[in-house]
């Protein structure tokens, strides 16, 4: 999991952790975050951390679908290299996902 950090804390990299009033608060200073207000890049997902600081991981389904094209991949490589390439991509989006899981985010098949 990537913390979110705060932007007026640059140089300590505040992290914002859970409050009892449903918002994220600054470790360090009072600026909040709002869960709507999280705004995040195509296929990931916010979530809290079990210590209840805010992050953010892969989708547990685009990590199974980045899982299944290097598979993929891997099957059809024509050379070392490639098929080296293809089993790294796989081993990424593998611990992609059990982070993901890890921090609590459900399987497709779960949901
Ligand atoms: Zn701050």
């Amino acid at each position: 999991m990537r913390h979110i950090l705060c932007s007026e804390c640059t140089t300590t990299n505040a992290p914002y952790v859970i409050q009892a009033n449903s918002l994220f608060g600054c470790t360090e200073c009072p600026r909040t975050i709002h869960p709507r207000d999280i705004d995040l890049d195509g296929h990931e997902t916010w979530t809290v951390s079990p210590l209840g600081a805010l992050g953010y991981v892969i989708d547990p389904a685009h990590c199974l679908t980045l899982m299944a094209e290097a598979l993929d991949d891997y099957m059809s490589s024509s050379n070392v290299y490639s098929e080296l390439t293809a089993l790294q991509d796989h081993r990424d989006a593998a611990m992609a996902l059990v982070t993901a899981l890890e921090c609590g985010l459900l399987l497709p098949s779960q949901r």
